[in-house]
């Protein structure tokens, strides 16, 4: 394993049993990739070398080289909450601003007329649910799927919601359940996307929502750097494109705040489930010009001040 990776494993004290290696691009399968962002933060207040690269094919941002998978595992399941909140429970204030955007959520949707009557909500990587709140007050019903222990049982015992502890690769869902499912950010976390979409569209009844947010490069962009914790990077693009992929027909896509005003540089798109596609489809629609463009990304960064690498006044020998 380069010295980095070791470097970067060691600061966050996971070194047993993590391979690392260089993956394809999760949206095209290209295999050429251009390093956008070499310097992320790692927590802790210090940064370290982790390169995010952009598919030359299809413009998709994503972390890589990636860990294997018992890396994200022992990650969510021991350490990203402590990391992020210093704590394994979470803040009053962080379960009302989640029920809050789940309001605005439903709202959103509803005003565009794509709830008419309550039906099955799944919710992938729900933490500790509450966005569920305001669709199961409206006679929804629903499961929120989330990997971390300390928040999930918060929901369901504090908040009496049904949640259950797995990975979202994991989810043992029946087929045609659901009528709509949200992830909000929690794409841009998972070990395997395409794997968990997959699960997603089989678990949906005929002509389900599906209603994806990004939030890893609107939030970079916005706080001048990148995170560690993102292995992936969605645009109107590339979000349009996994759901076309995986069956989904775009219905909208935007960056109006849809789920107010606290997670700032968010771009969300809502799809209807139709069959999924043949993969060549999914390749003409990029060659189309539904692609992300690397350089007008990586000027995108520029011009957000964004420390693509290790920059005189940041501190890139934080690993250590
Ligand atoms: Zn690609």
């Amino acid at each position: 394993m380069e010295s980095f990776l070791v470097d970067y494993l060691r600061h966050i004290g996971i070194t047993e049993g993590v391979t690392a290696s260089a993956v394809d691009c999760e949206v095209c399968g290209g295999a050429e990739f251009v390093t956008v962002a070499d310097i992320v933060d790692i927590g802790k207040d210090a940064f370290g070398k982790l390169p995010i690269q952009c598919c030359t094919a299809c413009g998709f941002m994503m972390q890589n080289p990636r860990f294997n998978r018992h890396f994200y595992t022992t990650f969510y399941n021991t350490y990203y909450r402590t990391l992020l909140f210093g704590s394994s429970e979470p803040e009053k204030a962080f379960i009302s601003d989640q029920v809050r955007r789940g309001e605005l959520l439903y709202r959103s949707l509803a005003e565009r007329g794509y709830l008419k009557e309550p039906g099955k909500l799944l919710d992938v990587g729900c933490s500790a649910g509450g966005l569920m709140v305001s669709f199961l007050r409206r006679g929804w019903t629903g499961l929120g799927t989330d990997p971390d222990i300390g928040f999930v049982n918060h929901g369901k015992d504090r908040l009496g919601l049904p949640l259950v502890v797995v990975d979202a690769e994991d989810m043992d869902l029946q087929a045609d359940e659901y009528d709509l499912v949200v992830i909000t950010g929690s794409l841009e976390h998972v070990y395997d996307a395409n794997h968990t979409l997959s699960l997603c569209r089989r678990a949906s009844r005929p002509g389900a929502l599906l209603f994806l947010e990004g939030r890893a490069l609107g939030q970079g962009i916005l706080s001048g750097h990148f995170s560690h914790n993102h292995r992936r990077y969605l645009t109107a693009s590339s979000l349009e494109l996994l759901m076309v992929k995986h069956g989904w027909e775009p219905l909208f896509t935007t960056d109006a705040p849809l789920c107010g005003p606290t997670r700032p540089g968010g771009v969300y798109c809502l799809g209807r489930a139709v069959d999924v596609p043949a993969p060549e489809v999914v390749r003409a629609l990029i060659r189309s010009g539904k692609r992300d463009d690397p350089r007008a990304l990586q000027e995108r960064l520029a011009a957000g001040g964004v420390a693509v690498d290790a920059a005189p006044n940041r501190d890139a020998q934080g690993v250590a």
